[in-house]
C-alpha cells in the first residue's frame, strides 16, 4: 500500500513525522486523531506554488469546514492562506487561527441575517447566492451605514464524477445562481448603495478525480467573467472552489488523484487567456479543503473485540460518531494494524465501531494480519470531513486531536468529558426538586 507522505512504517510500527503512532495511542488514549502539521503547510505550499507558475496574483482560502481546528487554522494562516466559512463558527474560528478579515468569504445558500450582518461588520466579503439574499443584505447595509464586497455563487452547471450528496455545480444543485440569471443580480448589485460586487464564485463539488470538470468550470466562469466586467463590474477575484480529490484507496488498483500542478496546467491557461481577451486582471482564487488536511491525518482505534461468527468482524472504539464518511458516503478508507504494520495479512475482516447501528462499519472485508483486542487500527486519509462531522451520538465524548510536527506531539484539542457534553442541559420547573 503506497501511504501518505504524512505517514512512514518504521520496524513494524505506524509512524506519523517521526512519532510512532503506537506510543501516541498508550500516551492519549484512544479513539485519537493525529495530524502531521509538516504535512500540511507542505499541502500548502505545493498548492500555491503550482498556481504561481502561471500568476502572481493567487489567493488559497482553505475550506473552513474541514476541519474548523483554530489551530490548524493558525498553521495555514502563517502560510498565507485565508478561508472559506460557512458559518458563524468557521468565521470565528478562522479570526481566532489569526486569518485577516480581507482574506475570508462568507459563503452559503441559507444564510441568516445575523450572518450577513456579522459579515459586514466584520468587513469579510461574501459570496451571495440568491437575489433575495442581496436584498436583505442591502437593507442591512443601508441599516449599518457600512460597505460590503460581494461576489455570486455562481451554478456552472457541470456534471461532475463523484458522490451525488458531494456534486454541488449540477443543474438540479441548491447551490448558486444560474448562469442565465446572473448578469441581472449583478446589475442589481451594481445600484445598491453600500454593496460593491467585486467577484465571482463557484464551487462543483467534492472529491473530483478528474481535472477535466475544473477547466470546463472554468471556460464557463470567465465567459460570464467577461459579460460581468462589460455591465461595469471591475472583478477583483475569481473564485473557482475546492474539489479536488485525494486517493482514498491505495491498496490494489490505487486511485489516481490528480495533482496541483495538473489543476494548475488545464485550469490555468484558460484563465490567462480568458482575462487577456476581457482585458482584467482578478486574483485566483481557488478553496481547497479535503486536498489540504485529509491525508494528514489518521484516526486511531483500538481493538476492543473480535469476534468470528458468519465473518470476522474486529470492534473498535471508534464508529461514525467520529467518521462518518463510510456510513454517509460509502466512503472508502485504507486502515492498518498501527502496531503490526509491516505483518502480512491473514485475515479478511469487518472494522466496526462501537455504535449502536447496524450502519457503523469504518472498513468492511479488508485483509488484515492476525488482528487481536489491544490492537491499535489507523483509519488513513481521515483529515478532512472526519473530526468536523463528528457527533456526540450514543452519548460517547468527542475523543482529542494530536498535532505532530517532526517529533513533537501534542494535544490541540483535549478530549470532551460528559460535563461537556451535558452542559446544555437545562431541567425544567417541574423536573427540579
Ligand atoms: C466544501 C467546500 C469547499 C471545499 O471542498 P473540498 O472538496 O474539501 O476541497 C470549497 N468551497 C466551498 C464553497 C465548499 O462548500
Amino acid at each position: 500500500m503506497k501511504l501518505p507522505e504524512s505517514l512512514a512504517i518504521k520496524s513494524g510500527h505506524l509512524y506519523c513525522g517521526d512519532v510512532d503512532t503506537v506510543q501516541l495511542a498508550e500516551k492519549f488514549g484512544t479513539p485519537l486523531y493525529i495530524t502531521n502539521e509538516r504535512h500540511v503547510i507542505k499541502n500548502y505550499r505545493r498548492f500555491e506554488a503550482a498556481l504561481k507558475k502561471y500568476v502572481d496574483n493567487v489567493q488559497l482560502l482553505y475550506a473552513a469546514k474541514a476541519n474548523e481546528n483554530p489551530v490548524l487554522i493558525q498553521t495555514l494562516a502563517r502560510e498565507g492562506a485565508g478561508a472559506d466559512v460557512f458559518s458563524l463558527g468557521e468565521l470565528r474560528a478562522a479570526l481566532e487561527g489569526g486569518m485577516p478579515a480581507d482574506k475570508l468569504l462568507f459563503n452559503g445558500s441559507s444564510k441568516t441575517q445575523a450572518d450577513l450582518r456579522a459579515a459586514v461588520e466584520h468587513g469579510i466579503k461574501i459570496s451571495v447566492d440568491s437575489v433575495d439574499e442581496l436584498r436583505q443584505l442591502d437593507a442591512i447595509t443601508q441599516e449599518l451605514k457600512k460597505p460590503v464586497k460581494i461576489g455570486f455563487r455562481i451554478n456552472p452547471e457541470i456534471n461532475v464524477p463523484t458522490h451525488p450528496k458531494i456534486a454541488t455545480g449540477i443543474k438540479n444543485s441548491k447551490f448558486g445562481i444560474p448562469a442565465e440569471m446572473i448578469l441581472d443580480a449583478y446589475k442589481e448589485a451594481l445600484a445598491c448603495k453600500y454593496i460593491t460586487p467585486v467577484g465571482m464564485h463557484c464551487h462543483i463539488g467534492s472529491q473530483i478525480l478528474e481535472i477535466e470538470p475544473f477547466a470546463i468550470a472554468c471556460g464557463v466562469m470567465m465567459k460570464v467573467a467577461k459579460e460581468v466586467t462589460k455591465l461595469g463590474v471591475k472583478l477583483e477575484f475569481v473564485d473557482f472552489g475546492g474539489g479536488l480529490g485525494i486517493p482514498y484507496h491505495r491498496g490494489e488498483n490505487p486511485d489516481k488523484a490528480p495533482t496541483p500542478e495538473e489543476y494548475a496546467a488545464a485550469v490555468m491557461p484558460v484563465f490567462v487567456a480568458a482575462c487577456k481577451e476581457a482585458g482584467i486582471s482578478p486574483a485566483f482564487w481557488v478553496e481547497p479543503g479535503r486536498w489540504m488536511v485529509g491525508e494528514s491525518t489518521v484516526l486511531l482505534t483500538k481493538v476492543n473485540s473480535v469476534k468470528r461468527v458468519h465473518k470476522t468482524f474486529i470492534n473498535v472504539d471508534a464508529g461514525f460518531n467520529l467518521l462518518i464518511r463510510p456510513a454517509m458516503y460509502d466512503s472508502w478508507h485504507e486502515v492498518i494494524v498501527a502496531n503490526k504494520a509491516d505483518a502480512p495479512a491473514k485475515i479478511t475482516a469487518t472494522v466496526t465501531g462501537p455504535i449502536c447501528e447496524t450502519g457503523d462499519i469504518l472498513a468492511a472485508d479488508r485483509n488484515l494480519p492476525e488482528t487481536v483486542t489491544g490492537d491499535i487500527v489507523a483509519v488513513l486519509d481521515a483529515g478532512a470531513y472526519g473530526y468536523a462531522m463528528s457527533s456526540q451520538y450514543n452519548s460517547r465524548p468527542r475523543c482529542p486531536e494530536v498535532l505532530v510536527n517532526g517529533d513533537k506531539a501534542e494535544l490541540m484539542r483535549r478530549a470532551e468529558t460528559y460535563e461537556d457534553m451535558t452542559a446544555t442541559v437545562v431541567y425544567p420547573s417541574w423536573h427540579r426538586k
